[in-house]
C-alpha cells in the first residue's frame, strides 16, 4: 500500500501540493498517496492525531491557519521551525516520534537564488509583514549576511518583536510602513494583504534602481496586486509560485530521502525555472 501523506489547512480545498506531489512521486519513483485534510478551527489537533495513527499517514504538509499548532503538537522541532516557531511540515519517524520542520524558508532563498539570479548577500533587503510566514524568511534571508535588512510592518510592534527575536542571527531594524527610509534591491511582500486584493501602504520610491519585488502569495490565474504594484512602478516582480514549488521539494526530501527536481513542475504550470 502507498505511504499516505496529506495537506492540512482551513480552507485546503485550493491547495496544490497534492498535484505537486503526485508529480515528485512519478518523478522519483516514490509510492505515495497525497491528499487533502481539512480541519475545523480548533480540531487541528484531534485530525492530524487521528491521520497519523488511525490513518496511517507518514507525513503532513501544514498550511494558514495551523503553523502555530503544529509548532505545539510536535515532539521535535528543527533549528528553522524552532526559530520561526512554526511548522509546515511534519515527519512520523519509524520510531513514532513526531517531527516539525520549517521548509518555508529555505524555499524562498533556493527560489530567490536559484530561479530568479538573485544575490541576497550584500543586498539591501526589505522585508514586508510579521506573521508566520515572515518569521520563517527572516533566518534564512540574515544567514545570507544582506547589507541592510528591514523589517515594515502595519503593527510596527510586531516587526520589532520578530527582530528582536532573529537578534542572535544577524541584526535588522523594525519599522512602520510610513517610516521606510531608504531604498532597497529586494522587497519582499510577507503580508496577506493581497488575500484581500491589497497592497502594503508603501512609498514607491523604496524601489532601488534594479529593484526585485518578491510576492509570497501566488497566483496562476493573474499577477497578485503587489506584483501588479510593482510591476505599475517598472519594477520586475515575481510571486511565490516558486517558493511554493521549492518548498515542497524540501518537505518531499524530508520524507523520502530523495530530493526531486523542480524545473518540470515550473514548465508544467507555465512558469520558467533555470534548472
Ligand atoms: P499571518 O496572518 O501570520 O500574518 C499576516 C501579516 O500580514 C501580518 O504582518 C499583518 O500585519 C499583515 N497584513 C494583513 N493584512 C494587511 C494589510 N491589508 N495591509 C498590510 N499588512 C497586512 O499570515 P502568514 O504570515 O502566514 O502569510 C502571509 C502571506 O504569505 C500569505 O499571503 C500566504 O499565502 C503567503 N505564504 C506563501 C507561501 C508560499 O509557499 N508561496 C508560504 C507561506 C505563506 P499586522 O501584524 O499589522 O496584522
Amino acid at each position: 500500500m502507498s505511504d499516505k501523506y496529506a495537506v492540512v489547512g482551513n480552507p485546503v480545498d485550493h491547495s496544490l501540493s497534492p498535484e505537486i506531489h503526485a508529480r515528485f512521486a512519478a518523478q522519483t519513483g516514490e509510492d505515495i498517496h497525497y491528499g487533502k485534510l481539512f480541519a475545523e478551527k480548533g480540531a487541528f489537533t484531534k485530525a492530524v492525531a487521528r491521520f497519523l495513527t488511525e490513518d496511517g499517514g507518514k507525513g503532513l504538509n501544514i498550511t494558514l491557519p495551523f503553523k502555530g499548532e503544529a509548532f505545539d503538537f510536535v515532539d521535535e522541532l528543527s533549528a528553522e521551525a524552532r526559530e520561526a516557531k512554526a511548522v509546515n511540515t511534519i515527519v512520523l519517524g519509524a520510531d513514532g516520534v513526531r517531527r516539525g520542520h520549517n521548509t518555508d524558508g529555505s524555499g524562498l532563498v533556493r527560489d530567490l537564488e536559484h530561479n530568479c539570479r538573485v544575490r541576497i548577500g550584500g543586498r539591501r533587503v526589505l522585508l514586508l509583514g510579521a506573521g508566520g510566514a515572515a518569521r520563517g524568511v527572516l533566518g534564512p534571508l540574515l544567514r545570507r549576511e544582506p547589507a541592510r535588512l528591514t523589517v515594515a510592518n502595519r503593527t510596527p510592534e510586531k516587526a520589532a518583536a520578530v527582530v528582536d527575536q532573529f537578534k542572535t542571527i544577524g541584526a535588522a531594524k523594525a519599522c512602520s510602513f510610513a517610516d521606510i527610509d531608504a531604498d532597497f534591491d529586494l522587497i519582499i511582500n510577507a503580508t496577506s494583504a493581497g488575500l484581500d486584493n491589497e497592497t502594503p501602504d508603501i512609498n514607491p520610491q523604496v524601489l532601488g534602481a534594479d529593484c526585485l519585488c518578491y510576492d509570497l502569495l501566488y497566483s496562476l490565474d493573474a499577477p497578485t496586486p503587489f506584483v501588479d504594484w510593482a510591476q505599475g512602478h517598472g519594477a520586475r516582480a515575481v510571486d511565490g509560485f516558486g517558493m511554493l514549488i521549492e518548498q515542497a521539494a524540501e518537505s518531499f526530501h524530508l520524507w523520502r530521502g530523495i530530493k526531486p527536481v523542480t524545473a518540470p513542475l515550473f514548465a508544467h504550470y507555465g512558469r520558467t525555472a533555470s534548472e
